[in-house]
């Protein structure tokens, strides 16, 4: 699978993106598989796991995708890293860390635990992590992309070599544990309509900045 989403990456370089790609896969099968799409679509939201995330839920019908496994060439940033949660995807597979922008090894939005325990209905348990499969693989598409990029980038510590450092720092990253918010989260547990469907949202403008 990561095979795949390194030969993505390169695919979307051809296609005038980063080298971002990824594949979200159920039982040894492929879901889904995208590029990013931040150049095609002039919107910088379309990364490409959020686009796998949004298809594969399309695809399965359901908003539950525990039983799924998401592979990026590079580490989930905090804004995909969010629905991986409450997705509740069960694995999550990266090559390349991504120290400075990273939903993992920078804001700790994949491994935090606080937000299920607290809202157990909106976010599921953390998902298991590997880091650093076929690293040299999926940073030879970015140095064939653009050697200067690729070097100035790592020399900045923005993205580097995952390996075992990502794993070191989850095994070792303490535990948060807060008694009453553990008792809220399970008292509400108990009340009826356990991860109802949210209503519907009007369409808000975006309000104006009132100049001071
Ligand atoms: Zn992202």
């Amino acid at each position: 699978m990561m095979r795949r989403c390194v030969a993505l990456s390169a695919e979307a370089v051809r296609a005038h993106e980063l080298p971002f790609a990824c594949v979200i896969c159920k039982d040894g099968e492929v879901v889904v598989e995208t590029t990013n799409r931040v150049s095609r679509d002039a919107d910088v939201t379309r990364h490409a796991e959020i686009i796998a995330i949004s298809e594969a839920q399309r695809v399965l019908g359901r908003r539950d995708l525990s039983d799924c496994t998401l592979y990026s060439n590079v580490e989930p940033c905090p804004m995909c890293s969010f629905p991986i949660r409450e997705t509740r995807i069960g694995r999550v597979v990266y090559s390349i860390s991504s120290p400075m922008m990273g939903g993992f090894s920078k804001w700790d939005v994949l491994s935090d635990r606080e937000i299920s325990d607290v809202m157990p209905q909106v976010f599921g348990r953390a998902p298991d992590i590997s880091a650093g499969l076929m690293y040299r693989d999926a940073a030879a598409v970015w140095r064939s992309w653009n050697p200067l990029f690729w070097f100035g980038i790592r020399l900045r510590g923005c993205l580097a070599e995952s390996n075992n450092d990502a794993m070191a720092a989850l095994q070792t990253r303490p535990e948060r544990k807060n008694p009453l918010k553990r008792l809220a989260a399970l008292l509400l547990q108990l009340l009826p309509g356990k991860r109802a469907e949210p209503a519907p949202v009007a369409a808000r403008q975006p309000q104006a900045k009132v100049a001071g």
